[in-house]
This record gives C-alpha cells, sequence and structure tokens, in this order.
C-alpha cells in the first residue's frame, strides 16, 4: 500500500496555499495531492469573481484578510508567478438604515488598521459612470417594488480589489513542485471515501483512478480542502450526521457584458456594490456582474441561468444605473458557494472528533482572498502544533457544538 505523511484532497486555491506554506515552512514528509479534475484549479476556484477586501465585521475576517493582501500583493515578486493582483478598490454603498451603523464599524476598521474612506452621493456618481445615487428618476411604483432607497453614502476600501485566483492556485502548485520534497499530484482521481481507524483517527482514503482502478493509501494527515463536495465525501466515509459540517452548497452566477460605452473610468472600476447585493467590476475591458440568489437551494447543480440575468439582474441595476439598458450578454458561468449555513465563516483546523482530519472548507464565498492566509497558519500547525501568524481557532470546527459561532454581517 502507497504511504503518504499528508494526502490532500481538491486542488483549489486553498489545497495549493497549504501545500506550498507547508514546504516553504521546511515540511519534509510526502505529498500527495489529489482530484478529480483534469487539471489544476477547476473547481470554484476556476470561477470566482476573485474580490479581496479587508472590510468586514468579525476580526477573524480582517485578520485573514489584511494578511492575504499583503500576500497577494507580493505574489508576483515571491513567487515568480503573477495572480492578477489589481488593487481598484472596493466599494460598498449604503441606504440610509444601514449607514448609521458606519460610524461604529468605521471605529473598528480604524483600530484595526484598515485603509478607507467615506464617500459622499456626489463622490460616488463621480467614480461610477452613470450612477445616480437618488431615487427621483425612478418609476416611484418601481421603486416600491424593488425596495429602492437612495443612497446615502459609500465606504471605499482603498487596499482592496481583485486577482485570479486560479493563477494564484496554479501558483502554488509550481512552486512547491520545485522543494526537493515536492508533492506528487494526481488529477483525475477521485477521492471515494476517508478512512478512519477505531479510536476514529483519519488513517486514509480510498481513491478511484479515471480507468476505474481503486486503491487504498495510507496517510499520516488527511486534509480536506474540497470545497462544496466536503459533506458528500465525509457521508460516504461512514461520518455521523454530526460530525459533519454546517455546510449547504448555492449555485453562484456571474455575467460578463460589454461596458454601456466608452467612458475610461469603466477600466478603473472599482468593485462596487449596490442595491440588492448587485456587484460588478471590470473584467478584461468587459464588465462582471453578480447577484446572489439568496434562496438558492442546497444542491450541487450549476446549470448557467441567462434569464436570471436578464430579469433578476439587469432590470433592477438599469434602475440605478440606466446606462447599463445596453449592455449585452457575452457570458457567464455558475459555480458553488460552500455556504456555512451557522455563520457564514470557513471551518479551519483540525476536526475536534478525529485527530488527523485536517479541514479548510466552508469558505462561504470568501475562500480566494482567505485561503492565502490560512494555508500559511495550517502549516504553522502542522509543524509546530500551534497557529502562529493569525490565530485561527475562532474557526475551529467545534464551534458550532460550543455555540461559540462568529457572526460575519458583510457578505456577498
Ligand atoms: C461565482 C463565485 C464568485 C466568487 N467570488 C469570490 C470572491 O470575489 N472572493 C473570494 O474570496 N471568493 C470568492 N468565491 C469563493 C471562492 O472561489 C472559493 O471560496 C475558493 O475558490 C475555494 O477554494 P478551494 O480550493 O477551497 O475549493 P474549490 O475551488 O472548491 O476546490 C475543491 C476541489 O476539490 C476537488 N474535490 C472535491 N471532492 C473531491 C473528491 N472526493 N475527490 C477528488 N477531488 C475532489 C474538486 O474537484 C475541486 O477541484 C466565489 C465563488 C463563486 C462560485
Amino acid at each position: 500500500m502507497r504511504k503518504f505523511d499528508l494526502v490532500v484532497v481538491g486542488a483549489g486555491i486553498s489545497g495549493g496555499s497549504l501545500v506550498f506554506n507547508l514546504l516553504n515552512q521546511g515540511f519534509q514528509g510526502s505529498i500527495l495531492v489529489v482530484d478529480r479534475g483534469d487539471a489544476l484549479a477547476t473547481g470554484p476556484t476556476a470561477f470566482s469573481a476573485g474580490g479581496f477586501r479587508n472590510l468586514w465585521t468579525t476580526s477573524i475576517n480582517q485578520q485573514l484578510c489584511t494578511k492575504g493582501i499583503e500576500v497577494l500583493k507580493r505574489f508576483h515578486e515571491d513567487m515568480g508567478v503573477g495572480c492578477g493582483f489589481h488593487q481598484s478598490g472596493y466599494l460598498l454603498t449604503y441606504y440610509a438604515q444601514s449607514w448609521e451603523k458606519i460610524p461604529q464599524a468605521s471605529e473598528i476598521w480604524r483600530r484595526n488598521g484598515v485603509n478607507f474612506e467615506i464617500w459622499t452621493p456626489e463622490q460616488i456618481e463621480a467614480r461610477i459612470p452613470g450612477l445616480r445615487c437618488g431615487v427621483d428618476h425612478i418609476d416611484p411604483e418601481v421603486c416600491e417594488f424593488l425596495g429602492f432607497q437612495p443612497i446615502v453614502g459609500g465606504v471605499f476600501g482603498c487596499d482592496c480589489g481583485a486577482f485570479d485566483p486560479s493563477q494564484a492556485a496554479v501558483g502554488y502548485f509550481e512552486r512547491a513542485c520545485g522543494f526537493v520534497s515536492k508533492p506528487q499530484i494526481e488529477l483525475n482521481t477521485e477521492v471515494l471515501a476517508v478512512a478512519f481507524d477505531h479510536a476514529r483517527r483519519a488513517t486514509g482514503v480510498r481513491l478511484k483512478s479515471v480507468g476505474g482502478a481503486e486503491e487504498d493509501i495510507e496517510a499520516g494527515i488527511v486534509a480536506l480542502c474540497s470545497g462544496p463536495w466536503t459533506n458528500n465525501l465525509l457521508k460516504a466515509s461512514g461520518l455521523p450526521d454530526s460530525d459533519l459540517m454546517p455546510i449547504v452548497n448555492q449555485k453562484r452566477m456571474l455575467f460578463i457584458t460589454d461596458f454601456p460605452d466608452s467612458d475610461p473610468r469603466w477600466q478603473d472600476l472599482p468593485l462596487t456594490i449596490i442595491d440588492q447585493g448587485i456587484y460588478f467590476k471590470c473584467e478584461a475591458g468587459n464588465l462582471m456582474i453578480g447577484k446572489a440568489k439568496h434562496d438558492a437551494p442546497d444542491s450541487l447543480d450549476t446549470t448557467f441561468e441567462p434569464d436570471y440575468y436578464v430579469d433578476e439582474v439587469n432590470l433592477p441595476m438599469q434602475e440605478r444605473m440606466p446606462n447599463v439598458a445596453t449592455c449585452k450578454l457575452k457570458s457567464g458561468w455558475a459555480s458553488l458557494y460552500d455556504t456555512c449555513s451557522a455563520d457564514h465563516n470557513a471551518i479551519v483546523g483540525w476536526h475536534e472528533e478525529h485527530p488527523g482530519l485536517l479541514l479548510q472548507v466552508g469558505y462561504s464565498g470568501h475562500g480566494a482572498m482567505e485561503s492565502p492566509a490560512v494555508g500559511i497558519c495550517l502549516a504553522e500547525l502542522i509543524l509546530t502544533g500551534k497557529y502562529q501568524t493569525i490565530d485561527c481557532a475562532p474557526l475551529r470546527w467545534s464551534r458550532f457544538r460550543e455555540g461559540d459561532l462568529v457572526h460575519e454581517k458583510i457578505v456577498i
């Protein structure tokens, strides 16, 4: 039987960050990375908007993203490969009621060294082409139906922006392969189950290769970086429901359109969030637009729905920005959020009921920006037994049993 010190399930950005950072911190053991995809990063990592921000309401998200931004900013220099890092900012816009909470949030951001500006409606309109903060131009019935109100202000995160998570994932694996104890990467290979011994310790995995051959592998540690497929894998491994994750898998779509006009401001657009959680940014000379379907069922379905763009995204958006009425849908895609239904935060660290089982899952739509920092912290945990750079204990699996949740209020 083949034996590895570490088996990583999932070759997305979180698996890449874990493997690279372990080797970078001096791990000498053998590593096997397994993914059922036919290339690195074929899961949600490849379909992400790649936004990063340090504007959060919880300290752990703020710390992880501040560190993550630091890593991504230096990625090209440190890793020798680019990751499409572009610090074009994040603009969160607010109606009157939620705007009242901004002074309090600002205090926390200031204390944590977050670089941000408060913008007036005039400043917002000057930066975002065609956006009208008031609602006088909207038919009152439509305005009421949509629940639109005047935008009374915005928070601009100066250090925020977007990058390409797939490029970063591939960069992590490429650099990992430059170490003497480089990982063995097996694609087109499915992990059918994690094996556990009588003491509930994870001891290995059962693999199925593309030809259908099955193989048992012995492992010192099994790291799950397996995104939306984690609970299915653990169920297939015989774990009771009480040991699973409170994760629901939800379809999320992104739409690519042309720009409405030739205004040069489109090219340097911050990732902007407006009414009903509609967000948009510049994506290689196009607009990338998203809006969460909040009632999306727990499912692994990724069927793309162009009608959703026409009816639920473009129609409300053109009330706020009449110029986008002419935008043509060029392409788009659907992928999955592994949403932690308990508190919208990742599940990171050892599974307290199963020694040897390491978790980096349930990222709830912020895994691209957080995994560069989490990989550093998990590598420290494996090598030294404790977190050093950032204490990720608030994200432990057992927080659900202990009722010690980490509620994040700014989720998109
Ligand atoms: C539309 C959309 C927009 C997003 N926007 C942002 C954003 O702006 N900012 C941000 O930070 N995050 C964003 N995210 C979330 C982010 O993309 C994810 O949190 C992140 O990519 C998770 O990476 P990962 O490596 O943990 O997992 P994944 O990318 O989900 O990879 C998991 C891998 O595990 C493999 N796998 C799973 N089970 C098995 C098995 N049994 N056997 C073999 N292989 C297996 C899969 O094939 C897959 O490759 C977005 C996500 C979506 C869908």
